[in-house]
């Protein structure tokens, strides 16, 4: 089977989580088999490679479970992006909105400087307020971006239309 297939087919479908009529796609299985944790993770760092990263920036949480060993196997640095109020040092912060209200993530700015190329690393694409918000995030703390790579991308929600007008030109490539 593809590495596609081996990764999907170890994705769970829990329905009603974390509310009524939501499906949550579970990735837990999928870190439980060393397979396809690490196909996942071989397929990330080759896309960081591709687009000449030298960052990756994984979004809490899950985003920290697939990021970081795909910083260790690329050899580049990660920068962990957070939920407001969890970073010790000086942040910049990003409000975005979410369903019903909004969220705040923050970033250490000085672990980037103006020579880096930031891969952003997320398990689900959803809106794509998350993923939106931490490009806002590396931009602004003087940064480019690389891209933003993710396990999967919701299809039936405009996750990768909102973030057209923020990626420019970078890419956005779901597995
Ligand atoms: P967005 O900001 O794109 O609406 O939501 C994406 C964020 O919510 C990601 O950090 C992702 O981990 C989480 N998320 C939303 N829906 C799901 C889901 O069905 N499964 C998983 N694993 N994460 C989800």
């Amino acid at each position: 089977a593809s590495v596609r297939e081996l990764l999907l087919s170890r994705i769970r479908d829990v329905p009603d989580y974390p509310k009524p009529g939501v499906v949550f796609k579970d990735i837990t299985p999928l870190l439980a088999d060393p397979a396809a944790f690490t196909a996942l993770t071989d397929f990330f760092a080759e896309l960081c490679v591709e687009h000449g990263a030298t960052k990756i920036a994984g979004l809490e949480a899950r985003g920290f479970i697939l990021a970081a060993p795909v910083a260790v196997r690329a050899g580049i640095g990660f920068v962990p992006v957070r939920k407001a109020g969890k970073l010790p040092g000086a942040t910049l912060g990003q409000a975005y909105e979410l369903e019903y209200g909004t969220a705040e993530i923050e970033i250490h700015a000085e672990d980037l400087s103006a020579d880096d190329r930031v891969m952003v690393i997320d398990d689900v694409l959803a809106t794509g307020g998350t993923a939106g918000a931490s490009l806002e995030l590396i931009r602004r703390a003087g940064a480019q971006v690389a891209g933003v790579a993710v396990l999967m991308e919701l299809g039936f929600l405009p996750g990768r239309a909102r973030l057209e007008t923020v990626l420019r030109d970078a890419p956005l490539e779901a597995l």
